[in-house]
């Protein structure tokens, strides 16, 4: 009975990881899906860095892939086992959605936590084609996008309010051996501004 619920509840967890990887590798970086909404929504995150969709366009999806998939998934194994399955897929969305945010707003906590900040920010400042998983690498290694992450420099106006040092103003201590802030042109500082660019290819 446990097995019944603790595998497709795994299962499920398998499947949101698989669906963040390809929603995040063609509905937000293949250029042709650029104007769908997700694909608007994406390009914006990356260039304003601290912007995420509303969260009640999050809910709204979340509701409407429940509808579309319970009626099948519970057909297709049972009550039982189709429920514990979309209840794995959803309530890992939630967990991605909520990783996703602290990623961007906290600092990580435990090697997990920091592993998961130097993996995504690789991807939005080092090369956006790599590392579209955000809780997990392992679709980035199935399909050969996972990178190992170097040293990341990040545009100054792009900066997490976390990796900061309000004294310095510059890249905290502790996160000085992967973090670096790119340097603005030294020449015109007041087109500084438009000297980095994001990759959303
Ligand atoms: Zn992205
Ligand atoms: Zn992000």
């Amino acid at each position: 009975m446990i097995a019944g619920v603790i595998v497709p509840a795994l299962l499920g967890v398998l499947t949101w990881t698989f669906l963040e990887y390809v929603i995040h590798r063609w509905m937000g970086h293949d250029k042709r899906f650029h104007k769908t909404p997700f694909g608007r929504e994406h390009v914006r995150h990356h260039i304003e860095g601290d912007y995420f969709a509303p969260t009640w366009k999050k809910l709204m999806i979340a509701v409407v892939l429940t509808a579309i998939l319970i009626v099948p998934a519970t057909r297709l194994v049972g009550a039982t086992a189709g429920i514990a399955y979309i209840a794995g897929l959803m309530s890992f969305y939630g967990v991605y959605e909520l990783s996703h945010r602290r990623e961007h707003t906290h600092a990580g906590i435990g090697p997990y936590g920091r592993w998961a900040r130097r993996h995504h920010f690789h991807h939005h400042f080092v090369d956006g084609r790599s590392n579209h998983g955000v809780t997990t690498p392992l679709w980035d290694v199935v399909f050969g996008t996972y990178q190992k992450v170097g040293t990341i420099k990040v545009p100054p106006q792009l900066c997490m309010t976390w990796l900061r040092d309000p004294l310095t103003d510059d890249v905290r201590p502790e996160y000085a051996d992967t973090f670096v802030l790119r340097k603005r042109a030294s020449v015109s500082a007041a087109s500084s501004r438009g000297a980095s660019s994001q990759s959303t290819a």
